[in-house]
Order: C-alpha cells, then structure tokens, then sequence
C-alpha cells in the first residue's frame, strides 16, 4: 500500500474523479499548503480535502488504499513542513463531526480536529484539571496524540482510549495506546478521529489561573511573532537541544529568510519569504554544528511531507 509520506507520481485523472465521489466538493486540487502550516512555508498539494464525517473518511483512505494514492492527514500544521515540491497525493484535514468535544463527569470526548486551546478551555470550564500543560500547543487533538504532544504534561498522560481509522479499514478503538517522548505506538497509516481523556476534579478559578500563567510564560519565551514550527528538535536524554543550539553558537544563523530564533534557539522562525528548502537546510548546518561542539546528533521533531 502507498501510504502517509510516500512520495510517487500524483493521483491521475480517474482517482481523484473517485476520490471526489466519496469525498464531495470539498476535494481540492493543487492546493497550496504553505498557508495551512505554522511555518507559512512549502508547495502544493496534488489533492485535499477536510472531511468533515468518520464514514467519508473510511471511504476516501480505503480507495486510497486500494488505488495505491499516497495520502496523509495534517491537524494545524504546526509541526509539519511540506517541501516546496508539494504532496503527490492526498492530504486530509478533518473538521465537522471531528471538532465536537463533550464532558460526561470526569471524561472528556474529543474529536481529532479540536484544537488544544479549545480543549483545555471546555476541561477548565467543567472544573476538570489535567491538561492545563497542554495550552499553548497550536496543534489538534489528532495531532498531538500522533506527537505525545506535551510539555511537563504529555497528552498520552491522560489518554483513555483513542479511536482510529487505518486506510482500507473501518473505524477502531484502542485502549491506552503507547505513549513515549514525543511518540505514540499508533501506526503511521491510522488517522485519529477522536481521543477520550480521564482527568481529575479541580477548582475552576486555578484551572484558569495555571492556564494564564502558562500561556503568560510562552509569550515571554518563544518567538511567536513570526511564523515557526515550535521546537525543531527533540530534546536528547537528558539535555536540551535548545541548550546545544545556543552553546553552538548558531543562534542568529540564516538560511535565505530561515533563522534560527535569537529568542528560543530551538525554534526556526520564517522572517518572511523563506523557502521550505531554507528551513531544511539551516536544520541540517545547525544538526551538524551540534554534532561537531557537542558531539551530539539532535533528532528532528518536525515531520517533513
Ligand atoms: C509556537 C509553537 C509551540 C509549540 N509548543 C509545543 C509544545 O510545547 N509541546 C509539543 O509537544 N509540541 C509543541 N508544538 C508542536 C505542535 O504544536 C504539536 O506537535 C502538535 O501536537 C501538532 O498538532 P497539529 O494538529 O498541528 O499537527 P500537524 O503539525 O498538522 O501534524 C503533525 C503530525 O501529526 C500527524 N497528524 C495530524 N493530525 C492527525 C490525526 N488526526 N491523526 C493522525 N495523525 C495526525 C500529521 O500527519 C503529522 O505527522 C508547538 C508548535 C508551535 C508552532
């Protein structure tokens, strides 16, 4: 099966007429990426869609499946870089049915295309502690379940069951998936459609004041006035790739308009016209300074379609 990061030749003519069967006029084609990424960066791709109910996306991933279209799923966009050559193939976003959230006691349904804020605000609003770590994340519920998205707090902390949709397949639970820094042991072809959180009573007013002073604190420490990627790289046992970066000397580096944040130096920002291939090449002089100081080869947490 071609599936998620595989690059090959664009869907033909027939496919995407299939694909728009299932899929409806929301099937786009040759669509610009770069403004569905928090880098502001990248090509096209040669289709895509926001799916808007699980049974349309069942369909659309199993004729990928069987057709053999590359195909992946994006949240926000923000820790992806789609390269300026642009995706051969499908990219999905979900929306719709995927954008519910809902509180039964102390468990909390939501769908894969909820953003984090949006959920940590309805956890504050019912009292419900947990998942104040995550705010400030831009990404989705879907998206930060694939990452173990986290800060002292990881998403995969507090995750009950998931429900997925692996292409040419229907919709499936899993109980308590893996979770490890930065990974889940969900497979790379399974979309998440929806995750189910236990958390804990709390008191409303502290919820929201942990919110603000954590909000309050990524304002002063991370450059979010330009657009970037959040962390470019994982963080090595142990250390941090932020504290390499810096100690390298390679804060200020430029690739084109790709630089590395004077701000936080594990954060690329795009200062304004910058390419995809600026970003990875600045990724690959800064990986190789980190390796020669400090001997230490950083992993790249951004993924790259
Ligand atoms: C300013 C800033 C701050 C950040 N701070 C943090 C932080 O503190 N901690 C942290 O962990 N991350 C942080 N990030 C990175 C990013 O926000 C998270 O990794 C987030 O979870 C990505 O979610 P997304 O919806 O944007 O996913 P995308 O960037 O769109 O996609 C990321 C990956 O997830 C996959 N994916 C997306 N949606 C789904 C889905 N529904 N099902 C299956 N796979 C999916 C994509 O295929 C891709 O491989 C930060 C980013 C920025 C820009």
């Amino acid at each position: 099966m071609n599936s998620v990061f595989t690059p090959g030749n664009p869907p033909t003519a027939e496919q995407i007429a299939a694909l728009a069967i299932v899929i409806g006029p929301n099937l786009k084609t040759d669509e610009p990426m770069a403004p569905k990424t928090s880098m502001r960066v990248g090509g096209r791709a040669a289709a895509y869609a926001e799916i808007r109910d699980p049974r349309y996306l069942v369909a659309a991933l199993s004729i990928c499946a069987s057709e053999n279209v590359a195909w992946t799923v994006i949240g926000l966009g923000s820790n992806l870089l789609v390269r300026d050559e642009g995706f051969n193939g499908l990219i999905v976003r979900l929306a719709g049915d995927f954008t519910k959230v809902t509180v039964d006691g102390y468990r909390v349904r939501a769908g894969g295309a909820v953003p984090i804020v949006s959920l940590c605000r309805e956890a504050a609003k019912h009292g419900l502690t947990g998942v104040e770590g995550l705010v400030g994340i831009p990404g989705t519920v879907g998206g930060a379940v694939r990452m173990n998205a986290g800060t002292d707090v990881e998403v995969g902390d507090v995750i009950d069951r998931v429900e997925v949709v692996v292409a040419g397949e229907k919709l499936q639970t899993f109980t308590r998936p893996e979770f490890a820094y930065r990974r889940s042991s969900l497979d790379r072809s399974a979309v998440v459609c929806a995750a189910e959180m236990v958390l804990t009573p709390g008191e409303p007013r502290e919820v929201q004041a942990e919110l603000r002073k954590r909000i309050d604190r990524r304002n002063a420490t991370q450059p979010l006035e330009l657009p970037n990627s959040g962390s470019i790289f994982r963080n090595p046992p142990g250390d941090h790739a932020a504290r390499l970066i810096e100690t390298a000397g390679c804060k200020g580096w430029r690739v084109g308009a790709a630089e590395v944040s004077t701000k936080h130096a594990n954060f690329i920002v795009n200062t304004g016209g910058a390419s995809c291939a600026d970003v990875l090449s600045l990724i690959e002089r800064v990986r190789a300074e980190v390796r020669e100081k400090h001997g230490v080869a950083l992993e790249t947490e951004v993924h790259v379609l």
